[in-house]
């Protein structure tokens, strides 16, 4: 027999013998090095919202090197206002937890992710950027890509969303973009006088037609009676949903606005852990925006999900303001592999001058898929990486 039909045959023998071994003693595989990055990179644009005017992306990256030389990348974006957390201090948590991962074997995800989110209170964004390297670094291994090792694919095209500010001038952005192939925009509100958002709103709606998938987020700076009657004043426009329309902190007060709003309600800032979606759910919300950074990865995410799917919440896969390819790719994985979600896929990382991988996540000819290279499928850029590094620090074994 020819060598050229042999090959496909061993190929996929040595695949599975591979498979067999990846997690016995047949096939060690060893954290031998992990490199905490602080860096800042600036965006194409300040990005506004209520309470905050963001010039940079200012993110930690980890990097995990294993024995035998296979390398992951994992990214958590700052969230001040959301989780506390700014990229300095997201990469301080990652020195702090890499003593955990030296010597591990990165294949053990789940034991892995127990045991650094027990390590340490509040630390699911560095818990989220280790995650993500681990899960790059176990799909490289197995060749496969990261969503197949989370449930496979439930989706071959995602939904993009895209972020617009409520201002006339963004009506003509929308439309631009959806004959670009964008399904889904929301944009942020409460940041400027309400009836100039109103209008603004009434503009979008115009020029990304009656169907398209629209809605807006308050971040928390309405008081209940400012967002009702927020609310009843654009209930016309077939909103999907309002994401946190007051301060997170109070669920009755949430149920009194959820009870009477028009348009369904999403929670974001009040939402910081898996467990909080039950009270959510009594409260009366339609659903929650879910982040990798504040459920501690793609395992923390994936497991939240299945419980908002028990509580019959709607998910929204929602990202930071500014995460490159790495952190946009994790999104791409978990939204391939849900069997549920709400809403579009708002990728952040065209709003970045620079990308930190060769080649970008994004719509290509009109349709958003998951890279299907393995693990997380970028091919992050070191020496692109290097030009926005503030800090770095390195353990090794
Ligand atoms: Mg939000």
């Amino acid at each position: 027999m020819a060598p050229t039909l042999l090959y496909p045959y061993h190929a996929k023998y040595m695949f599975r013998r591979l498979q067999r071994a990846a997690q016995t003693e047949e096939y060690p595989l060893k954290i031998t090095r992990i490199d905490a990055l602080h860096v800042t990179i600036p965006m194409t644009s300040p990005f506004r919202k209520a309470g905050r005017v963001q010039n940079d992306a200012d993110n930690a990256l980890v990097r995990i090197e294993t024995d035998d030389g296979l390398v992951g990348w994992g990214e958590a974006a700052a969230a001040p206002l959301l989780t506390g957390d700014t990229g300095a201090r997201i990469m301080a948590s990652i020195e702090f937890l890499a003593e955990i991962l030296i010597g591990e074997d990165p294949r053990s995800i789940a034991s892995l992710h127990a045991r650094l989110s027990d390590a340490m209170a509040q630390n699911e964004s560095a818990v989220c950027a280790i995650d993500m390297a681990l899960y790059d670094i176990a799909g490289k291994h197995l060749g496969v890509p990261a969503y197949a090792l989370i449930g496979g694919r439930s989706r071959t095209a995602l939904p993009p969303s895209l972020g617009v500010n409520a201002d006339p001038a963004d009506a003509a952005k929308a439309a631009e973009w959806k004959a670009r192939g964008v399904q889904a925009f929301k944009a942020k509100v409460s940041v400027a006088d309400p009836a100039y958002e109103k209008d603004a709103l009434r503009q979008i709606r115009d020029a990304i037609g009656p169907d398209t998938e629209f809605a807006i987020d308050a971040n928390g700076a309405w008081k209940p009676a400012e967002a009702l009657a927020f609310l009843d004043d654009v209930a016309e426009l077939n909103l999907a949903f309002c994401e946190q329309p007051i301060a997170p902190g109070n669920l009755s007060r949430l149920r009194s606005v959820a009870e009477r709003s028009p348009v369904p309600i999403y929670t974001d800032e009040s939402f910081n852990e898996p467990a909080d979606l039950i009270a959510h759910a009594e409260a009366g919300v339609a659903g929650v925006s879910m982040k990798t950074i504040k459920m501690g990865g793609i395992t923390g995410f994936m497991s939240a999900a299945y419980l908002a799917r028990l509580l019959r919440l709607g998910v929204n896969v929602a990202g930071k303001s500014a995460t490159s390819s790495i952190g946009g790719s994790a999104m791409l994985q978990i939204s391939t592999a849900l069997p549920e979600m709400s809403g579009g896929i708002g990728l952040s990382n065209h709003k970045l001058t620079e990308d930190l991988v060769k080649d970008p996540v994004g719509l290509a000819d009109g349709v958003l898929t998951a890279p299907e290279g393995a693990g997380l499928g970028v091919d992050v850029d070191e020496t692109v990486v290097e030009r926005f590094v503030q800090r770095r620090s390195t353990v090794t074994e």
